[in-house]
């Protein structure tokens, strides 16, 4: 554990973890599991303590990123790492709501996170603090494809080498995205779970900080800047609805626990929680499969078949604890097809000008579907997680355009053009 370069003490809640199933406590450092009964960790924070001292004011002082929720991340030091990640825009999308039967509609736009526009630059911003105050010099990662890519960007802004573990047949231009930082790029010939268990295997054996195995505690609680901002942008308040996509099922669990956290120390009024929306493909929807049947227990998918590859988790780690997200706050979830997919990205792209992956046409077209339904609550602000950037995914936006003719560059052909679709119009 690096001592040395700390210039402030770690707080005392820094030094453990807790079990979130059995609440043992144990000693903080690069663990995942509970040895008393391998439940998984999590971080736990003095809230009572921050309560008056943590401020808006003393917030809205500080630089537009991550960092500004510093007291509520796992930091024992001023932080170094992450620097300009989060702080993305939070807009109305009065357009699309009307499209989708959401008054109020918001999208926060984590499409153009720094520095690999997506939410996960929010979860390896933090773990890499945190490996730095334990002294971790090589890190690495499971990867789906947007963690590879902020993995790769972050560890070669600090100067990390970084191993970086995918399924071999992912989008080129996630592979791009994580050679072009000059990592070990491994390429597992299977699918996710199998290069998930292999990096359990990897943090046993080797003094490596896996960013989303063995610094999971930490990097899981980046998801909540996403919460945090989300209220601070809404003017300190908190949202009706929250329409989140799910892969592992993190990010909305954690956005649940940012909207707690904002209320016991006081940055929020206390009041009902917002309701939680959970988004998957149909094509890997193990988690909205155990949420409409009631099951108690996730029932892995075997052999994931969506475009939606970011999200293509068979076995998601907080699979659970997301059902019980959604249940709890009264909200819901569902799973959309590929076609719906692309109608969501299409609809964002076309209404609000956002490119977003599959992902982001996850979140658009559930919260279509749950408007439809009935689901969403017609009261207050409704706000959708946009979690990933279109350029990554170009191929499945190919379809939602015609290229259309090409012409010689003469003003003469840009009429005939103009007339011919003057006579469409009509
Ligand atoms: C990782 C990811 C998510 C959600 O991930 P969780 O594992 O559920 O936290 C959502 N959208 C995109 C684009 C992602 O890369
Ligand atoms: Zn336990």
């Amino acid at each position: 554990m690096n001592q040395s370069g700390a210039q402030t003490r770690a707080p005392e809640h820094l030094d453990t973890l807790r079990c979130r199933i059995c609440h043992t406590v144990t000693a903080a450092g690069p663990y995942h599991v509970c040895e008393e009964c391998f439940g998984p960790l999590e971080v736990v924070y003095d809230l009572e303590g921050l309560r008056g001292t943590l401020t808006r004011e003393k917030i809205a002082g500080r630089p537009t990123d991550l960092w500004r929720y510093r007291e509520l991340l796992p930091t024992a030091e001023e932080p170094s790492r992450g620097k300009g990640v989060g702080w993305t825009p939070l807009l109305p999308a009065p357009r699309l709501g009307n499209a989708l039967g959401i008054q109020d509609l918001w999208i926060k736009v984590d499409s153009s996170n720094h520095p690999t526009q997506s939410f996960k630059d929010r979860v390896v911003a933090v773990a890499l603090q945190r490996a730095k105050e334990f002294g971790i010099n090589v890190v690495g990662c499971a990867s789906t494809g947007n963690l590879a890519n902020s993995v790769a960007a972050q560890a070669a802004t600090a100067g990390l080498s970084a191993w970086i573990f995918i399924p071999e047949d992912l989008e080129e231009e996630k592979i791009i995205a994580t050679g072009v930082h000059g990592v070990r790029l491994v390429r597992i010939k299977g699918v996710y779970d199998d290069v998930n268990r292999l990096c359990a295997e990897v943090a046993d054996r080797f003094d490596w900080g896996i960013v989303n195995v063995n610094l999971r505690a930490y990097y899981a609680e980046g998801s909540k800047t996403m919460g945090f901002e989300i209220a601070e942008q809404l003017g300190w308040t908190i949202p009706a609805n929250i329409v989140a996509p799910m892969a592992g099922g993190s990010l909305i669990t954690k956005l649940r626990k940012a909207f707690k956290e904002l209320a016991a120390v006081g940055l929020v009024r206390e009041g009902p929680e917002p309701r939680f929306f959970g988004a998957q493909a149909t094509g890997c929807a193990p988690i909205i499969s155990a949420l409409e049947s009631g099951a108690d227990r996730i029932t892995p998918i075997r052999e994931p078949v969506t475009i939606a590859r970011s999200l293509a988790i068979g076995n998601p780690a907080d699979g659970t604890f997301a059902v019980a997200t959604m249940r709890e706050t009264g909200g819901w979830g569902t799973a959309v097809s590929d076609p719906e997919i692309v109608e969501g990205m299409r609809l964002l792209a076309t209404l609000e000008g956002v490119f977003t992956e599959t992902a982001g046409g996850v979140a658009v077209a559930s919260a279509a579907k749950l408007s439809k339904e009935g689901r969403i609550a017609k009261q207050g602000p409704t706000v959708l997680c946009i979690t990933g950037n279109g350029l990554k995914t170009k191929e499945a936006a190919r379809s939602t355009f015609e290229l259309g003719e090409s012409i010689e560059p003469r003003l003469s052909e840009v009429e005939r053009l103009a007339d011919s679709a003057a006579q469409q119009r009509l």
